[in-house]
C-alpha cells in the first residue's frame, strides 16, 4: 500500500503547531500534527501564562508586537472565554527604580490606546487610600501605585483547545508521535515517525517545524531545510507560593533589581501565586529544562524585596511547585536576554512541488495571526490555500461567554458538586454539557477515584483528549496536580495504570 499522503505536516504539538494545524485545515489542507511528547508538554505548557500585550516591548520599542498582541488579546476575549480572564496589575513605582514614573504612566496610556475597543478598563493610579488596604506591599520608598489590565489563561489547556479544533475540522492530530526522519521528495518530504517504538512512514507536500526549542534537531532531520537562523535558547522559570493571607486577587508587576520585569499573579481561584520568570540562556536538552536553586532564590529574593509577609520572607520552604520553559529566539546578539526581539520569524525553503518552513519565537498570546502568516508562507510555496478564516471563530469549547458557562455550572446534575461543575466550566467551556450527557446517561460514572475527581472526567480525558499518562490529566488537562494531595494524586495515578 502507498504511504498515506497529506497537504501538510505540522512537527510539534504545542500553541503554534496546533494553530496552524487549525488553519490549515479549515482551509481545506489535508494536515497531519505530530507531537512527541503531550501537547503542551514544553513551553506552551510553561509560560506565564498571560494573554497580554507585553507592556514591557513598548520599551523596546516592539510596538508592532504589541499591537497584534493586543488585537489578538480581544479575539482570544472572545474566542476562548472559558480559558481566558481579565485580570488587574498593579504596578508600583519606588523612588529608588531607574525607570521614571512618567515614562510608565505614559507606557499604560499607549497600552490603553492600543486596547481601545476590548472592554477592559484603562489604566489608572490607585488613591493613598486603596494603597493603604493592599496587604502585603512594601511602603518604604513608594511613590505610587498604577493599575492596568491584561488576561490570564490557562497555556496547556488553550493549546489542546486549538489542536482539538484542529482535529474537529479534519486534522489527523496525536500526541506521543515523534518526527525522527525527513527525507526530500520530488513532491515534497517522505517523513518517519515513531508512535510507541513502531516505525510509520507518511509523506506531505509541506512540511512545517513549530518544534519550539528543538527547531535546529528538527530542521537536521532533513537534507533540505530553510536557511538556519542564529538560536538563542533562554529558559525562564516560575515558582508557585501558597496565596498568603488575606489573599488579595490583583497580579503584580515589578521590576527586580536591575529592573527586569517579574509578574506576581494570582492563580488557581487565588489558591496560589505565581512568581516568574528568569531569564537565562539554556544549554542541552530543552526537554530537561528545570527550575534551578539560583532561579529560585532569584525568584524569592525578587518577591520579598517587594512583600512583607506576616510570617516573615518567603523562603524556599514554601515553594510548593516549580516550572520551567524554553524560548527559541532568532539570535538578535542583544548583549542582554530581555532585549533579545520576542518577534516571531519564519523561515521557508521549496522543495520540488513542495517545501519546508521553520518558526522561531512567538508568543502564547499571538498563535492565531503567527498561523495565518505561515499559511501565507505555504501559498508562496505553492499550496492551494483558501484565505484566512479563524478570526472571531471559537476554539473548541469557546461558544459561551463567561456569564453563561456559571448559568450551566449552576443548573447542572446533582451528582457533581457545585465546585466540581464550576472547575469544568471553565476547564472545559460548553464541552461541559457533554460530561453532564454522559453523567446522566451512566451515573455509575459519577464515582469518584479522588475528591472531586469523577470516572466521568478522566473517561472524557482518555477517550476526547488524549491524555494518556496520570501526569497529562493532572498537570495539562487539569491543574488538579496542585489541588489534590498526594494520596488524591496517586489514585488518579493508579488509575491511570489500570486503565
Ligand atoms: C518562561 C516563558 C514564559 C512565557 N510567557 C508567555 C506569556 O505569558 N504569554 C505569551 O503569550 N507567551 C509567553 N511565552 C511564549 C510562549 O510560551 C511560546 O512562544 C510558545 O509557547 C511557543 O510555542 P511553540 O509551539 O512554538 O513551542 P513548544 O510549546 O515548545 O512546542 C514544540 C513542540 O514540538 C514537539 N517536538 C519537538 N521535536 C519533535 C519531533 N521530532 N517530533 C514531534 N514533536 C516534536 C515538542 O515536544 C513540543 O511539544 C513564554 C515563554 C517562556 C519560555
Amino acid at each position: 500500500m502507498a504511504n498515506p499522503s497529506f497537504d501538510v505536516l505540522v512537527v510539534g504539538g504545542g500553541i503554534h503547531g496546533a494553530a496552524v494545524a487549525r488553519d490549515a485545515a479549515g482551509r481545506g489542507l489535508k494536515v497531519m500534527l505530530a507531537e512527541k511528547g503531550d501537547y503542551a508538554s514544553a513551553t506552551s505548557g510553561a509560560s506565564s501564562k498571560l494573554i497580554h500585550g507585553g507592556l514591557r516591548y513598548l520599551e523596546q520599542l516592539e510596538l508592532g508586537l504589541v499591537r497584534s498582541s493586543l488585537v489578538e488579546r480581544g479575539q482570544l476575549l472572545k474566542t476562548a472565554p472559558h480559558l481566558v480572564e481579565p485580570i488587574r496589575f498593579l504596578l508600583p513605582l519606588y523612588r529608588r527604580q531607574k525607570r521614571s514614573g512618567l515614562m510608565v504612566q505614559a507606557g499604560l496610556k499607549l497600552y490603553d490606546l492600543l486596547s481601545l475597543g476590548h472592554g477592559l478598563p484603562v489604566s489608572g493610579r490607585l488613591t493613598p487610600e486603596e494603597i493603604t488596604q493592599l496587604p502585603r506591599l512594601r511602603r518604604e520608598d513608594l511613590a505610587s501605585v498604577l493599575h492596568y489590565h491584561d488576561c490570564q489563561t490557562d497555556d496547556a489547556r488553550l493549546t489542546l483547545a486549538v489542536a482539538l479544533d484542529a482535529r474537529g475540522r479534519g486534522a489527523d492530530i496525536k500526541n506521543r508521535r515523534a518526527v525522527t526522519a525527513i527525507e526530500p521528495l520530488d513532491h515534497g518530504y517522505g517523513i518517519e515517525l515513531d508512535e510507541w517504538g513502531a516505525k510509520r512512514r507518511v509523506e506531505a507536500r509541506y512540511v512545517v517545524n513549530a518544534s519550539g526549542p528543538w527547531v535546529a534537531s528538527v530542521d537536521a532531520l532533513s537534507s533540505v531545510h530553510p536557511p538556519s537562523r542564529p538560536l538563542r535558547l533562554l529558559r525562564g522559570s516560575h515558582i508557585v507560593l501558597p496565596m498568603p493571607e488575606p489573599a488579595e486577587p490583583s497580579a503584580y508587576t515589578l521590576q527586580d533589581a536591575e529592573d527586569r520585569v517579574i509578574f506576581v499573579v494570582p492563580w488557581l481561584g487565588g489558591r496560589f501565586l505565581m512568581v516568574g520568570t528568569t531569564e537565562m540562556p539554556h544549554e542541552g536538552d530543552p526537554g530537561t529544562a528545570v527550575c534551578s536553586a539560583e532561579e529560585e532564590a532569584y525568584l524569592l529574593d525578587a518577591y520579598n524585596r517587594y512583600f512583607a509577609g506576616a510570617n516573615g520572607p518567603a523562603t524556599a520552604a514554601d515553594v510548593v511547585f516549580t516550572w520551567s520553559g524554553v524560548r527559541a529566539l532568532e539570535d538578535d546578539h542583544a548583549a542582554k536576554p530581555a532585549r533579545v526581539s520576542r518577534s516571531p520569524t519564519l523561515a521557508r525553503i521549496a522543495n520540488g512541488a513542495g517545501g519546508m518552513l521553520t518558526l522561531y519565537g512567538g508568543k502564547l498570546t499571538t498563535h492565531r495571526a503567527l498561523a495565518e502568516e505561515v499559511l501565507e508562507e505555504l501559498r508562496a510555496l505553492g499550496a492551494g490555500v483558501g484565505g484566512p478564516w479563524t478570526k472571531d471563530v471559537p476554539l473548541y469549547g469557546g461558544t459561551l461567554s463567561r456569564q453563561e458557562l456559571l448559568a450551566r455550572a449552576d443548573s447542572g446534575p446533582a451528582m457533581a458538586s457545585r465546585e466540581v461543575r464550576r472547575r469544568w466550566a471553565f476547564t472545559y467551556g460548553d464541552q461541559i454539557e457533554a460530561l453532564y450527557g454522559r453523567l446522566v446517561r451512566d451515573p455509575t460514572l459519577a464515582e469518584e477515584v479522588a475528591p472531586g475527581v469523577m470516572l466521568v472526567e478522566l473517561a472524557h480525558a482518555v477517550e476526547v483528549e488524549d491524555a494518556i499518562t496520570a501526569e497529562d490529566f493532572l498537570l495539562r488537562r487539569t491543574k488538579l496536580h496542585l489541588m489534590l494531595d498526594q494520596s488524591g494524586r496517586d489514585a488518579v495515578e493508579a488509575w491511570f495504570g489500570r486503565a
